[in-house]
């Protein structure tokens, strides 16, 4: 498949460089949450989870546009027939180690929450499908090098418990996805509560939250904008 993206920072765009975080850490597990806005559930044809569904991408997944420009193109799966498919997602970085907490203790834990950015779930829904109907692992759709594309992390202090956090992806200048936080089934201090009884965090690992409704095929040539308030990202498909 020779569908790729090459991300590349418009300093043009974002006005608040200053805040940008730069990485403390490396990455290690990207924990993904499915499901969680009801809007995104149901135009997949999925029920509601009461509890929420957990997945994870290993780090080689991870582009990340902290790493130098020439490094930003998204290693595709190169013998698929699939189409790759774009789920944005607003995404934290986790500062402190965390294991079984209660969302109490997670409101309480001092840097917690390290930075804060978009990124891309991408996915071969397709073959999601048919790993699903099989009753398989969905690895083989979810964790391809280059799955997980990440922009520049940000402060996380202007976006309060995240409870109202509004952010977007533009695809080719339409609003494509539009997300808002108080959509969540599952308000992220109650992820990260949830997640911690089954996997421990440590710092460096990134919580991707879920994506909103609108999710679709990326082409070649699409120009994807993703925009948190005043942070603008571009990336382009090649
Ligand atoms: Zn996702």
């Amino acid at each position: 498949m020779s569908q790729n993206i090459s991300n590349t920072y418009n300093d043009g765009f974002d006005n608040q460089k200053d805040e940008n975080v730069p990485s403390k850490f490396s990455i290690g597990k990207v924990v993904c949450v499915g499901r969680n806005y009801a809007a995104h559930a149901a135009e997949l044809g999925n029920e509601v989870p009461s509890r929420p569904i957990l997945f994870i991408k290993p780090a080689s997944c991870v582009i990340n546009n902290d790493q130098p420009i020439a490094s930003h193109v998204i290693d595709m799966p190169r013998d698929t027939v699939y189409k790759v498919h774009y789920e944005a997602e607003l995404c934290v970085r986790i500062g402190q180690p965390l294991k079984c907490a209660t969302v109490e203790e997670v409101k309480a834990c001092i840097g917690l929450i390290d930075g804060v950015t978009l990124g891309l779930d991408l996915t071969l829904r397709d073959l999601q499908s048919e790993l699903k109907d099989k009753g398989h692992p969905w690895e083989r759709a979810k964790c391809f090098d280059g799955s997980c594309v990440l922009a520049e992390w940000v402060a996380p202090d202007v976006y309060g418990d995240f409870s109202a956090v509004n952010y977007q992806l533009y695809i080719n200048d339409k609003l494509t996805q539009d997300g808002k936080t108080e959509w969540m089934l599952f308000p992220l201090y109650d992820l990260l509560s949830e997640i911690s009884y089954t996997f421990s965090l440590q710092p460096g690992d990134v919580i991707m939250t879920g994506t909103p409704s609108g999710v679709g095929v990326l082409n070649a040539g699409d120009n994807l904008t993703l925009k948190l308030g005043e942070h603008h990202w571009q990336s382009k498909v090649i």
